[in-house]
């Protein structure tokens, strides 16, 4: 299987130049060519596999060129039970409140403690092997822009890894305090992490103009350099996310919810570069049977505006929320959605993702908007309504859970009001562990608002709550700081040099 650009369908690239490169030449993802089909039978047959199979079957569709030992090797090192606390690193939880028939989806028992790992743990194994293939014996200098999460999971798949160099940039207001501490703690010879004054989006154009700065991607070359991207815009990110959706599936078979074949799902999930709702698109496209793919945002809505109207603009104040890893107002991965609800017309998704650099705003036509509509449901919700999902969930049904997740369930709940629809079993994508927002959490939970350091709200959730901490997130607290550069996002590109020892 080989992938195109986004933008230009005259680009062949192999899995593994898609994986090592990141991101098209002329500023296009890549995107496979077809998608491989999966029947009932096929489900059936994966039931009864452990996760780590599941991934490799469903990887080998997608990895041309590398061997089954490869695809075997790199899942069983990403997916170890010492690191996901089980077999299973991506388990169901069933919530049965009211007349709601839903699973979270718990994507959060990996190492930093949010679903990013899920896929972070798997890209530095397929990167490096794609690196060996494609460019041996050269550097990956990985970049990363972060709303708070990917920036510590991509940390901690590439420390010490060798071949590779990376840096992070988060926005320096735009993160939580336990999400800082997790970065600014991070170990390894190879990595480094810079606040920087603006929101993700700033971070994100920095990193994509560094990126595509000729002179800069040049000096890499003289030293043997070549830059990549451990951001949803690489296909190695959204690969193996596409692989829980049908593991979620599964397990409903093997638990009997299932009642016939081809039964219908609906999967809600918390989108702020719309790369996680993607991938469980593709699943969808796969096979997957689904009813309704239900994004939810906060008041960061212009999600949720674009598919209930076909308009995308980003022309809109920022809101710095309690779930800051969909604080984004330029999904990225909404450019392959288009490219596949037009049939690859990469000439017309080239042309709106100009208008959007330049004005801020695109509009799809009807025919693309209604397509959209038949698949997607889209609603948010504010901090308020997502504070007080998160008390209703503890209250009723002993659960604790993330901002994130809680916007989840609350459009969840929109979903129900607008559709009557109770009787398809839902999975809610649950991507973090409350603990990484435990002044958020706390709040919700005792309704007075959270006083002390990060660690003193950590212990005194956990004394209310009597859920436990996840480990790395308990012992950061012995962990010293070692990153505290803040740069303006007109900086970057020195940061790097000077972090790679190249200026
Ligand atoms: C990254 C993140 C999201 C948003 O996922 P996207 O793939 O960017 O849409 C939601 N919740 C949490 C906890 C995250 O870290």
């Amino acid at each position: 299987m080989n992938y195109t650009s986004t933008r230009d369908q005259s680009v062949v690239a192999s899995a593994a130049q898609a994986i090592a490169q990141g991101i098209s030449q002329e500023g296009g993802l890549f995107v496979p060519q077809s998608f491989p089909q999966y029947s009932y039978t096929d489900l059936v047959e994966m039931q009864h596999l452990p996760y780590t199979a599941r991934a490799q079957r469903i990887l080998a569709d997608f990895l041309s060129g590398f061997s089954q030992d490869e695809i075997a090797q790199s899942v069983q090192a990403a997916y170890t039970a010492e690191k996901f606390g089980g077999e299973n690193p991506a388990p169901l939880s069933l919530l049965q409140s009211g007349d709601r028939n839903m699973y979270l989806l718990e994507l959060w028992h990996g190492p930093t403690a949010a679903f990013k790992d899920m896929a972070l743990q798997l890209l530095p194994q397929m990167l490096t092997r794609a690196m060996q293939k494609e460019h041996p014996g050269k550097t990956a200098v990985i970049l990363v822009a972060t709303s708070g999460d990917t920036g510590k999971a991509a940390l901690k798949g590439f420390e010490n890894v060798e071949g590779t160099q990376i840096a992070v940039f988060y926005p320096q207001n735009g993160v939580s305090q336990m999400q800082k501490r997790q970065m600014c703690t991070q170990e390894g010879e190879n990595v480094g992490v810079f606040a920087i004054e603006g929101n993700f989006d700033d971070a994100q154009a920095g990193v994509k103009r560094i990126f595509t700065d000729a002179g800069c991607i040049q000096l890499l070359q003289e030293h043997n350099m070549l830059f990549s991207s451990a951001n949803s815009i690489n296909w190695g990110r959204l690969l193996p996310q596409i692989v829980y959706y049908f593991s979620a599936y599964c397990d409903l078979m093997a638990t009997g919810e299932m009642d016939y074949e081809g039964e219908k799902i609906n999967i809600v999930v918390p989108t702020g570069n719309f790369g996680n709702i993607l991938a469980a698109y593709y699943a969808v496209k796969m096979g997957l049977p689904v009813n309704r793919l239900i994004c939810a945002s906060n008041s960061n809505n212009v999600l949720t505006d674009f598919i209930r109207t076909g308009i995308y603009d980003r022309n809109r104040p920022f809101y710095t929320t309690i779930s800051p890893s969909m604080d984004i107002l330029v999904s990225s991965n909404l450019e392959r959605l288009l490219y596949d609800m037009t049939g690859g017309d990469d000439k017309q998704v080239a042309a709106w993702m100009a208008q959007l650099a330049q004005t801020g705003r695109y509009e799809v036509g009807d025919a693309v908007k209604h397509k959209i509509q038949d698949l997607f449901f889209s609603g948010y919700c504010d901090d308020e309504q997502t504070q007080r999902e998160i008390r209703a969930l503890y209250k009723t049904e002993n659960y604790l859970c993330d901002p994130h997740t809680a916007v989840a369930v609350n459009v969840y709940g929109q979903y129900i009001e607008q559709t009557g629809d109770t009787a398809t079993p839902t999975v809610v994508a649950s991507t973090a562990s409350p603990y990484k927002f435990p002044a958020s959490v706390l709040q919700a939970v005792t309704g007075e608002e959270a006083v002390g350091d990060e660690f003193e709200i950590l212990d005194h959730l956990a004394s209310v709550s009597a859920v436990p901490v996840p480990q790395p997130i308990a012992q950061l607290r012995n962990k010293p700081v070692r990153f505290q550069t803040v740069c303006r996002s007109d900086e970057m590109q020195q940061a790097v040099l000077k972090m790679l020892h190249i200026r």
